[in-house]
Order: structure tokens, then C-alpha cells, then sequence
């Protein structure tokens, strides 16, 4: 398929899904089942998805080399969503050398001695990689907030506690993202749009499948009846923390072919946004060059 046809096609189906605005975001406008029309057999989706892994490895390779720009990836999503498996998709291409993935867990006891941000800023991408964060520090205005007991574990001077708290980490958040920005880390945030319907699909098939079943976890369906605290979470967050330079990408994610074009669709504009080249090489370094050219012709062969 000829570039122009490809970006036509991205340019499609990711700007609906595109939030640089929070005011006004409202998540029910979202529909986790939407393909904007899109009907693809499996090899079509995966023949589209490797050109955009290739598009991302070429960008990433620029990346590397340039070491100017530092790219993140967070992605949050309900559990079953498809946070692992688009991950491992979308990134399938790109060297491991120039990207790492980090997975958040509940905080450890050492962790919950620091502030919130403390154990997200230690991994952030250095300069020329690409981080990605398998959830992030958003869990301190998800899980945190629909649980309001893991609060109580943070040991913040009850002083600092009041019903704004959520409002105030939003805007540490948002700050936090300004701040990043300004130090030249591309952020892209994705919200992998799962339904309620087909989350307990996915659950079903993990009880079903034998080799799924290292995947299930009693407490994740539990987790379910918080749905609805789950929502309004998210749409707080986003509204809080959508930005022109640190966008949302509420993604569908009840097909899993769609979610991960939308995915790779996004991290390659950005890229592609930043104008990334190859150092160019002076005067000097190419008088090495030249030198060791003629050192290497010089040299007998045995
Ligand atoms: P998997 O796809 O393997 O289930 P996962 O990301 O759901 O991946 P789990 O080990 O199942 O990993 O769950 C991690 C749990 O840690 C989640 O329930 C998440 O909400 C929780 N968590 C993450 N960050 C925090 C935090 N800051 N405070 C409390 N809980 C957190
Ligand atoms: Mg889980």
C-alpha cells in the first residue's frame, strides 16, 4: 500500500480519538466497539500494522542516534483491556536497546516513604529512548481514589488531606507533564477503551483456555463493580490532563486489531512530528572518516 494511502487511512481513524482538550471531554461519547467503519480481515489489520511498526523502528533508529528528544508512552486501562499484548505489537519492530518498559505495581513500603511521583520519575526515558509505562502514576487518581483506603497508606500529614486532593494531583500532573515537555519528552497518553461486556469475555476465556489461566485474578473481577467509580476517574483525569503536548488517545479496545492501528497510528505521527534526522557530521569528524578509510585500504590483506 503506497505511503500517501497509509496516512490517509491513520489520519482516519486517530483523530477521533485524539484529546488535546479536556474541558468538556466526555468518556460516554466513546464507543469501545468503534472501527470508524473499518472492517479488515486479520491479514490486512496485521500487513497495516507492520507498516507501521517498520515507519516507527525507522523514527526510533533517528531517535537514538539524534539523543535530543525523549519519547513516553503511558498507557492505563481497565484489566483485560489489551495493555500487554498492544504494547508488545506496536513496539514489536523497534530496537530494545532504545526502549524500556516499565510495569507499575502497588507501591512498595520503601516507595510509599517518598512522594507519589518519586518511583515514576526514576524510570523515565533518558534522551533518545522511548519509555513505556504499563500504568503510572495516573493509578494516583484511579486506583487510589476509587480505593480510598490505599490513601490512607501514602502517610501524608493528615493536614494535607481534603476532598481536593484529586483536584490537586490532577494539577501537580499536569504540571508535572509542562514540565517534561519543556525538557523535551514527547508524552502520549493512551486510555484503552475496554467495555464492561467485553471485559467479562476476556475474563470468561481466561477461566476457559488453560494457558490463560496464569492471567486470572479473582480480585480483577471483584474489580468490576467499581466500574462506574472507574469511569468517572478516568474522565476527570482526562479532562484535567489533555493537553495540546501531552495528548489522550481514548482508544477502543474491544478489538484488539483496531486498538493496536490506533496505537502504532499514534506513536509514529508523533514521531514522525518531531523532525527527527541523523546528526550530520562536521569537518572534523569527517577527516576521521576519510583517514580511516585510507588507514583500512592501506592495510595488507592475510
Ligand atoms: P496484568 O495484565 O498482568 O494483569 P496489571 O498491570 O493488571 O497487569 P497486576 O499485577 O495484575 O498488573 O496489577 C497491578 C495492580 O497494582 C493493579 O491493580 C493496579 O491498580 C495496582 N497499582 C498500580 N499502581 C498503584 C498505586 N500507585 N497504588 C496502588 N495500587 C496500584
Ligand atoms: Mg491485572
Amino acid at each position: 500500500m503506497p505511503r500517501k494511502e497509509i496516512d490517509e487511512l491513520t489520519g482516519r481513524y486517530l483523530a477521533p480519538f485524539r484529546i488535546a482538550k479536556g474541558k468538556g471531554f466526555k468518556l460516554k461519547k466513546f464507543d469501545p466497539s468503534d472501527t470508524c467503519g473499518l472492517e479488515l480481515e486479520k491479514g490486512q489489520a496485521r500487513e497495516l500494522l507492520q507498516r507501521g511498526t517498520e515507519r516507527l523502528a525507522e523514527q526510533q533508529d533517528k531517535l537514538f542516534a539524534q539523543d535530543r528528544w525523549s519519547v513516553l508512552l503511558i498507557f492505563q486501562a481497565m484489566d483485560a483491556a489489551g495493555k500487554d499484548s498492544t504494547i508488545k505489537h506496536v513496539m514489536s519492530g523497534v530496537n530494545p536497546q532504545g526502549c524500556q518498559v516499565v510495569s507499575f505495581k502497588q507501591p512498595s513500603s520503601e516507595e510509599l516513604d517518598h512522594d507519589f511521583m518519586w518511583r515514576y520519575a526514576r524510570w523515565l526515558p533518558e534522551r533518545g529512548r522511548i519509555g513505556i509505562f504499563n500504568r503510572s502514576y495516573y493509578e494516583e487518581v484511579l486506583v487510589v481514589r476509587v480505593h480510598r483506603e490505599i490513601l490512607n497508606q501514602q502517610k501524608l500529614p493528615s493536614r494535607l488531606v481534603s476532598d481536593a486532593i484529586w483536584d490537586e494531583r490532577l494539577a501537580d500532573i499536569a504540571q508535572f507533564e509542562d514540565y517534561l515537555t519543556r525538557q523535551g519528552t514527547k508524552i502520549l497518553k493512551f486510555f484503552l477503551n475496554v467495555s464492561h461486556k467485553e471485559q467479562k469475555k476476556r475474563f470468561m476465556e481466561r477461566l476457559d483456555e488453560p494457558e490463560k489461566h496464569w492471567k486470572f485474578s479473582a480480585s480483577d473481577v471483584r474489580e468490576r463493580e467499581f466500574w462506574s467509580d472507574y469511569m468517572r476517574a478516568f474522565e476527570e483525569a482526562i479532562q484535567a490532563t489533555a493537553s495540546k503536548h501531552a495528548p489522550w488517545f481514548v482508544v477502543p479496545a474491544d478489538n484488539k486489531w483496531f486498538t493496536r492501528l490506533v496505537v502504532a497510528a499514534a506513536v509514529v505521527e508523533a514521531l514522525e512530528n518531531l523532525d527527527l534526522a541523523y546528526p550530520k557530521i562536521d569537518a572534523a569528524k569527517k577527516k576521521e572518516l576519510d583517514g580511516a578509510r585510507e588507514a583500512l585500504s592501506r592495510e595488507r590483506s592475510s
